[in-house]
C-alpha cells in the first residue's frame, strides 16, 4: 500500500516534470516571438514549475527511505528542505521578473501582435489544465494530499495566464505599452506570494509543529478509549516529518502493576494509533502513580 501509493507519486512526479518542460520551452517562444515582458514573466513561471517538479522527485524518493543508523528518525523531512529550496528559486525568478517590469516601464514598447507567439502560449496553458485536472482526480481518488497541491498550483498558473494572455491583447489593441510591464510585475508578485508561503509552512515543520486540534483530538480519544488498566495518560506531544508523525506521552499505572501488564496496555494504544495515523511514530513513557506530575491530563 504505502509503496503502491510511492510508485504513484513518483510516476506523475516524472509526468509533471515532463509536462512542465514542453509548457516551459512553449512559453518562451511565445515571450520570444511577441516580445512581450508579461509573458516572459509567465514563462519563467514555468521555469519554477520544472525546478519544483525536479525536487519533488528526488524528495519522494528520499522521503520514501526507511529510517537508518545515520537517520533513525527516518527521511521525512527532507519535504520542508525541498520546499526552502523551491522558494529560493521563486524569489530568484521574481527577481529576474521585477527587472525587466522596471526596465519596461522606464522605456515601454509594445508588444507584437504575433498571432504563432500567442497560439503557442494558449497550446501550453491547455496543457496545464489538463494535467491540472488529471492531477486533481487522482489526487481525490488516492486521497494525496500533495497530488492536489500540485493540481491546485497548476490551475492558478492556468487562470494567471490566461489574465496575461488578455492583458497582452489588450495592450496591442488599445496600444497602451506599460500595461505589458504592469502585468509582468503583477505576475512576480503572485510567484513571490507563493513562494513566502511554501517557505513559511516548511519552516514550521522543521520547527517540529504538532498535529492541528482536530487530530489531536483525535489521538487523545484513542488513548483514553484504550487505555484499559491504566490510571491516566499525560504530556501528549505530537511533531511532523512530512507524512510521518511522531506520538509521545506518559502512561501512568499502579505502581504495583507488572512490567508485563503495563507493556500489554503500550502495546495495545500503540496499535490502535498506528491504524488511525499513517505512519505514526510512539514513544510512551510508563510511571507508577505515586510518581506522576500531572500536567495535560487525559483522565482514563
Ligand atoms: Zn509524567
Ligand atoms: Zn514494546
Amino acid at each position: 500500500m504505502a509503496s503502491d501509493s510511492a510508485s504513484t507519486m513518483t510516476r506523475f512526479a516524472l509526468g509533471s516534470l515532463a509536462l512542465a518542460v514542453v509548457v516551459l520551452a512553449l512559453k518562451a517562444v511565445a515571450a520570444w516571438l511577441t516580445g512581450s515582458i508579461a509573458l516572459y514573466a509567465d514563462a519563467l513561471e514555468s521555469v519554477v514549475n520544472v525546478i519544483t517538479a525536479v525536487v519533488a522527485l528526488i524528495a519522494v524518493r528520499l522521503a520514501a527511505r526507511p529510517a537508518d543508523a545515520v537517520l533513525p528518525y527516518g527521511y521525512g523531512k527532507v519535504e520542508y528542505f525541498s520546499a526552502v529550496i523551491i522558494g529560493i528559486f521563486i524569489a530568484v525568478a521574481a527577481l529576474a521578473i521585477f527587472w525587466e517590469t522596471w526596465q519596461g516601464l522606464m522605456q515601454p514598447r509594445l508588444p507584437k501582435a504575433h498571432l504563432g507567439g500567442i497560439s503557442v502560449s494558449v497550446l501550453g496553458t491547455i496543457i496545464n489544465a489538463v494535467w491540472a485536472v488529471l492531477l486533481l482526480r487522482v489526487g481525490h481518488r488516492e486521497g494525496s494530499l500533495s497530488l492536489r497541491a500540485d493540481g491546485q498550483h497548476l490551475l492558478t498558473d492556468v487562470a494567471s495566464t490566461a489574465a496575461v494572455l488578455i492583458g497582452v491583447l489588450l495592450a496591442i489593441v488599445t496600444g497602451y505599452a506599460p500595461l505589458d510591464a504592469i502585468l509582468a510585475g503583477l505576475v512576480g508578485i503572485a510567484i513571490l506570494w507563493s513562494g513566502w508561503q511554501l517557505i513559511r509552512e516548511s519552516v514550521i515543520g522543521l520547527m517540529d509543529v504538532s498535529v492541528d486540534d482536530k487530530r489531536l483530538g483525535h489521538i487523545r480519544e484513542i488513548i483514553a478509549a484504550n487505555a484499559e488498566g491504566a490510571i491516566e495518560a499525560h504530556d501528549i506531544r505530537t511533531r511532523q516529518a512530512g507524512r510521518r508523525t511522531f506520538i509521545e506521552f506518559h502512561l501512568v499505572v499502579a505502581g504495583s502493576m507488572s512490567v508485563s501488564e503495563a507493556h500489554a496496555i503500550c502495546d495495545r494504544i500503540e496499535a490502535r494509533l498506528r491504524e488511525a495515523e499513517t505512519d505514526a511514530q510512539i514513544t510512551i513513557h510508563v510511571e507508577p502513580e505515586e510518581k506522576a506530575k500531572h500536567s495535560g491530563i487525559v483522565v482514563v
